[in-house]
C-alpha cells in the first residue's frame, strides 16, 4: 500500500518525489549510482534520499536506482503526500525490540571467531618463531 510505504519511509529522507522506505537491504546500488542523491545511515544500515534530483542528469540516475533497487523500496510518489502531516514511523532499529536485537547481535559478534582471529594469528606467529 503506498500510504504504508510512505509511513514506513526513513525519517532522514529529504521531502520530495523520491523516498526510501524500510525494506532497504543496504546493497549500496543507489549510493554508487547516484551519490549526490542517496546517503547511508550508518547506525541503521540503510540508504535514504539526501537530496531530491535537481537536474535531468540526476533525475535519470535516480530513476536508474528506482529500476535497479533489488527490493523496490525507492518510491516515486512522495509528492502526493503531505510530509508534515504524515510523520515517518519510528524505524525498527530505534524501537525497544530493535535495540534488543542490535544488542544481541553486538554480543554475538563480540564472541565470534572474528574477534578470536587476531589471537590465533599471534599464537601461530609465536609457534612459527619457536617461541610458542
Ligand atoms: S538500491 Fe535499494 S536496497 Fe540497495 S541500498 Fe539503495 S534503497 Fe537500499
Amino acid at each position: 500500500m503506498p500510504i504504508d510505504d510512505f509511513k514506513n519511509r526513513w525519517p532522514e529522507n529529504i521531502s520530495g518525489k523520491y523516498y526510501v522506505s524500510n525494506q532497504c537491504m543496504d546493497c549500496d546500488l543507489c549510493r554508487e549510482t547516484a551519490p549526490a542523491n542517496f546517503a547511508r545511515h550508518h547506525a541503521g544500515g540503510y540508504s535514504y534520499v539526501r537530496k531530491q534530483p535537481e537536474t535531468p542528469e540526476e533525475e535519470a540516475l535516480v530513476r536508474e536506482c528506482v529500476a535497479g533497487c533489488c527490493v523496490d523500496t525507492i518510491h516515486t510518489d512522495g509528492d502526493v503526500f503531505d510530509w508534515r502531516a504524515i510523520p515517518a514511523d519510528t524505524p525498527f532499529y530505534l524501537t525497544p525490540e530493535g535495540e534488543a536485537l542490535r544488542k544481541r547481535n553486538a554480543e554475538q559478534i563480540s564472541h565470534s571467531c572474528c574477534k578470536a582471529r587476531p589471537s590465533i594469528w599471534a599464537r601461530l606467529r609465536r609457534l612459527l618463531s619457536g617461541k610458542g
